[in-house]
């Protein structure tokens, strides 16, 4: 047998061998209903939906009630979607006027708005593969078939790696780290729900992996989620041992200190951090917990989410960023209406300017949740791109008494004003999706640009050289959030140009503690002087791995 290479989109890092288990996903959907024969009596046929509904809402609110954090959530999103009227009105209005069976009706009315989410591109896009599992779950209840998705998920018991066509979030929401090693999908993208989910568990998974379907039942592969690459291999591998043995602390081989933090949406990814020995958390991404929220989370709500976070830390910092809504991550109760670029519109730190009273509730939210936690609160703000709305952030996290408040870095603008920035703030962090995102004028959702998002672009890493430099002659750490911070073989790259802080999803943490620690400072900054001078990304790595031969201590990538 030919052991192939397969590439996908990266949706959660870490690297895990093992052994595949196809399920089922989209496979065992009931498939297309008959549009006929027209019921003989429409009234009692459309008064079926509604119970149908209701069976399977309650189904979901049960599995619901079993969970916490992200899986809840979305699960609870999808029981909203179930018991969507306006899905109930139209699949009813399609018998009683149409003439269609209620299954059939069901299937049209479900289809329509998967249409509509398909035409809003980006993260509603992604939302159609949610809405395709509602629709088979009613359709599967009205037919008297057994519910799609995969039953066996949550009995799985030997560690192995998923392969689906594409997962349904609810399935997803099953899962444990322990037994689900990774995770590979054909279809989805980096923001759907189930890599939202893979992310907070601390699963490495890889989306969007055409051919991913073909493995073999019991194959062994190995899983990159930071680079999208899916490996058959001869035979499955424990992690390695350089991995193993980090010790926790994040540090070059001549001890210079880099923490090693964690990117995380609630407090279950903050208990997974935890146990992956974060040193604390570099990016709270707050707006996370609140994607299907249509109204403004209410203080206690915000409390309790941030609390759970910040209790996981005590003694560590815990940065939460302020709400970074718009572009790919609408809140439905912060929508824009109308926006034709909405990437380049009202978004991050915009919405707050405009929504000052909404900051401010979620400032004192977060200096409440912090009394007490022991844990060590810093803030910071998405999208800022001038000096003077740093310092606008800046007072307004003062006028609450935070004494740790920061910007993200993720607009080019902001590198080039820099020492500007960086005077008014206490800290920065880079979030490199979105500064190489705006840096190529390249959506970093679309597959067919990922090539120009690669975070081992020469120009990416030269604008991070600029905010190394400005960290040194300011005396402002700066700190990476971004994917980036993920890549076993970047990290020392990063360290080199200056960063002081790595935050990464919790799966990536051993793997970029391994590599830190087999390398000095000095070659740190050989390896970020010659990736920056590269021509490509290619070459980039190319005079990095060079440059680990030479020092004959190879970086261990997990
Ligand atoms: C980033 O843009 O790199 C970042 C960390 O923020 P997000 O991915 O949430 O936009
Ligand atoms: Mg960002």
């Amino acid at each position: 047998m030919s052991m192939r290479t397969m590439n996908g989109i990266p949706a959660s890092p870490g690297r895990a061998s093992g052994r595949v288990v196809r399920v089922g996903g989209n496979d065992t959907a009931a498939g297309e209903p008959p549009a006929g024969p027209a019921p003989t009596d429409p009234v009692a046929e459309a008064a079926r939906i509604e119970p149908a509904v209701q069976a399977v809402a309650g189904r979901l609110e049960a599995r619901a009630a079993a969970v916490t954090g992200d899986a809840h959530d979305v699960l609870l999103a999808t029981v909203a979607m179930v018991t969507d009227p306006a899905l109930l009105d139209n699949a009813r209005e399609l018998v009683l006027a149409g003439g269609r069976p209620a299954a059939r009706a069901v299937h049209e009315a479900a289809g329509a708005f998967a249409d509509l989410l398909a035409g809003m591109g980006g993260y509603m896009a992604e939302r159609v593969r949610d809405i395709e599992d509602v629709r088979d779950r009613i359709v599967a209840e009205l037919l008297g078939l057994p519910a799609p998705g995969c039953p066996d998920l949550a009995d799985l018991e030997s560690p192995v790696v998923l392969v689906a066509a594409d997962l349904a979030p609810a399935d997803t929401a099953g899962l444990r780290p322990g037994v689900a090693l990774a995770l590979v999908t054909e279809q989805g993208g980096p923001t759907s729900h189930t890599a939202i989910l893979a992310r907070s568990l601390g699963i490495p998974a890889v989306v969007g992996c055409a051919g991913a379907t073909s493995l073999a039942e019991g194959a062994a592969v190995l899983v990159d989620g930071s680079t999208g690459e899916v490996a058959e291999v001869a035979d499955v591998t424990g992690p390695a041992a350089a991995v193993a043995e980090w010790d926790g602390v994040g540090r070059t081989a001549d001890g210079h200190r880099v923490p090693l933090l964690a990117n995380v949406g609630d407090s279950a990814g903050a208990a997974t951090a935890a146990g992956h020995r974060a040193q604390g958390v570099g990016l709270l991404r707050t707006e996370l917990a609140f994607l299907s929220a249509t109204e403004e989370p209410s203080p206690a709500r915000q409390h309790e989410i941030y609390a759970g976070v910040l209790s996981a830390f005590p003694g560590l910092p815990v940065t939460a960023r302020t709400l970074d809504a718009g572009a790919d991550k609408p809140l439905p109760f912060l929508v824009q209406d109308g926006e034709p670029n909405p990437a380049l519109g009202v978004r991050g730190l915009r919405v707050a300017r405009a929504r000052a009273d909404l900051l401010d509730r979620q400032l004192a939210a977060l200096v409440a949740a912090a009394d007490g936690s022991g844990a060590q609160l810093k803030v910071m703000a998405p999208m800022v791109a001038t000096a003077e709305e740093a310092a606008w952030f800046v007072a307004r996290c003062r006028a609450h008494g935070i004494t740790q408040a920061g910007v993200m870095i993720e607009v080019p603008a902001a590198v080039l004003t820099a020492r500007e920035i960086l005077a008014e703030v206490d800290f920065a962090s880079v979030g490199t999706n979105d500064l190489a995102q705006y840096l190529f004028a390249a959506d970093r959702q679309s597959g067919a640009l990922a090539a120009l998002n690669d975070p081992w672009q020469p120009a990416l890493l030269r604008l991070i050289r600029l905010l190394g430099e400005a960290s040194t002659a300011t005396g402002t750490p700066v700190g990476v959030c971004g994917e980036s911070a993920a890549d076993p073989g970047l990290a020392p790259v990063l360290v080199g140009l200056g960063m002081a802080t790595l935050s990464m999803g919790s799966g990536a943490l051993a793997g970029v503690g391994a590599a830190l620690a087999a390398v000095t400072l000095d070659e740190c900054r050989s390896r970020a002087a010659a990736a920056c001078a590269a021509v490509d990304p290619a070459a980039a790595r190319a005079a990095v791995a060079a440059l680990d031969a030479e020092h004959r201590r190879p970086v261990a990538i997990g």
